[in-house]
């Protein structure tokens, strides 16, 4: 019934939302009365344990009397001035790389390109980040949406959300490349750190019998390298904590189980479902 288990050593949290929750942990050491605007971390676990620390997670923008953090995947220009005109105690915690992306969209908008965005509208990193450029601007999901651009216009700067799949960004870049009436400017704002947990995950993900992806429900890094992993190997599942691994009733013996984790997944969570699963036999 020996279980063989290979960890990814990219697997788990990324300095960005590392430095986010460990600013929240040592002001709420210091008995700060800390507010988090949208969740600091995409994991409802360790969400809960900083609740139980006193951490107060808002979803809109009032006076409040102690700090509040910005989270790694930072707002839009005009809530941070809602936020700083309430509140002179806003810690801006945005990942510098999420800053990158911003900086990158308002300098192509100040040099009169037109933005492409590769990535989700829909997440908040994009939402966000959309805001430090002007109506001359897309976000596109793939290649696939390259024809929604105006045909007339020639002056591209095209970027990307920092998670997305490498491959994703580039096919854009690629396919805009073999317009020679476009004047291109590429500022590349991937993070490597996804791009690492990717092809170390994809490279598990072919030699194990089982692939196990630790993550938030709702983190989409974590649910991109376990769809990226379910491309390789069937037997690929999500899981946030060993809890729910055991409802799927996985059969594990004589098992080669392979073990990634998405950037807000902390270690806590990679050690205890290991060590579980470790138990199963
Ligand atoms: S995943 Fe990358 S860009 Fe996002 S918070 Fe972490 S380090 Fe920053």
């Amino acid at each position: 019934m020996a279980i063989k288990i290979i960890l990814a050593d990219s697997a788990g949290v990324c300095f960005g939302v590392e430095n986010a929750v460990s600013t929240a942990e040592s002001e709420l050491e210091k008995g700060t009365k800390v507010y988090s605007y949208g969740p600091l971390i995409h994991n409802p676990q360790s969400i809960e344990k900083l609740e139980e620390n006193g951490l107060e997670v808002i979803d809109k923008i009032e006076n409040k009397k102690g700090k509040i953090i910005i989270r790694a995947h930072g707002i839009t220009t005009s809530e941070e001035s809602e936020l700083n005109s309430y509140n002179q105690n806003v810690i801006d915690m945005t990942c510098p790389i999420v800053k990158r992306l911003q900086f990158a969209i308002r300098a192509l908008t100040d040099d009169g390109y037109y933005v492409v965005i590769v990535g989700d509208k829909n997440h908040p990193e994009i939402i966000g980040a959309k805001s430090y450029g002007n109506q001359n601007l897309i976000i596109i999901k793939s290649v696939d949406e390259l024809n929604k651009i105006d045909k007339n216009i020639n002056k591209i700067g095209i970027v990307a959300q920092t998670t997305i799949p490498f491959e994703n960004f580039w096919d854009v870049v690629d396919k805009l490349k073999k317009d020679k009436n476009i004047d291109l400017k590429v500022i590349d704002t991937l993070c490597d750190d996804i791009h690492n947990k990717q092809l170390e995950a994809k490279e598990i993900a072919k030699d194990v019998d089982v692939m196990i992806v630790i993550g938030g429900k709702n983190s989409s890094n974590t649910k991109e390298i376990a769809k990226l992993c379910r491309e390789i190997n069937k037997s690929t599942y999500q899981v946030e904590t060993f809890e729910q691994l055991l409802k799927l009733k996985v059969d594990f013996a004589n098992k080669t189980v392979g073990i990634s984790a998405g950037a807000s997944t902390p270690p806590w969570i990679i050690k205890e479902t290991i060590d579980k699963l470790m138990m199963v036999n």
